[in-house]
């Protein structure tokens, strides 16, 4: 599950980004309104959250314009302003949620979490591949009807690999999505993860349903 921050003030980010990291969310931070509409349009959130009050733009233009671009990640508006009329204005911007400032942090988690299902409703619940299946909505993964527990890690990564079979996933990506946008890409940590998800997944049977690409990354496919 991935996340966009979109906030400006640095502590309240850093805070809110490590509470959402140790809940197993990748987090991607953007400072400005530009930046947060630059990485929600490479890249495909779970959910995003958007402060209100942006050095470079008001974040009800950001919403709009994320909508207008048919991204419709699930949005969760940060403010310090409480009032009813600025709550609409919000939602008619095409935010799902709104949370004033200061909120507990588990009031902010309860909220993504029920975003990220109501944004899960709205895509694949399940994915497929062979007698391979994930339950997106569950947390849950089988292989030939037998379940295969999974770290939410793994999880994560086999989420990832289905999203995008039988097409080829660079190892950066891998790392950008599972991990983290600045982490450093040099460690074998990927391999570890492919190997653990290859013993759990294709060891006891004859189908082999991760193949790695020399040097560039790895897909999930029913051929080599
Ligand atoms: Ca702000």
């Amino acid at each position: 599950m991935r996340i966009l921050l979109v906030e400006d003030e640095r502590k309240v980010a850093s805070f809110i980004a490590r509470a959402l990291r140790e809940q197993t969310y990748a987090v991607d931070v953007a400072e400005t309104g530009a930046r947060g509409l630059e990485l929600a349009w490479e890249t495909s959130y779970d959910t995003i959250l958007l402060d209100l009050r942006l050095p470079d733009m008001d974040g009800l233009v950001v919403c709009h314009e994320l909508r207008r671009r048919g991204i419709h990640s699930p949005v969760l508006m940060l403010t310090a302003r409480g009032l009813v009329e600025q709550r609409v204005e919000g939602l008619d911007a095409g935010a799902d949620d709104y949370l004033t400032k200061p909120f507990a942090i588990a009031e902010l988690l309860a909220r993504v979490r029920a975003l990220v299902r109501r944004g899960l409703k709205r895509s694949e619940a399940t994915l497929r591949l062979a007698d391979l299946e994930l339950d997106r909505h569950r947390r849950r993964a089988q292989r030939g009807g037998v379940n295969v527990p999974l770290t939410s890690k793994e999880f994560a990564l086999l989420e990832l690999l289905l999203l995008r079979a039988p097409e080829i996933v660079p190892r950066t990506e891998i790392v950008e999505h599972i991990w983290d946008v600045h982490f450093d890409s040099g460690t074998n940590l990927v391999e570890v993860y492919i190997n653990r998800l290859r013993q759990k997944i294709d060891h006891a049977s004859p189908v082999k349903l991760i193949h790695t690409v020399r040097g560039v990354g790895y897909r999930l496919g029913l051929k080599e």
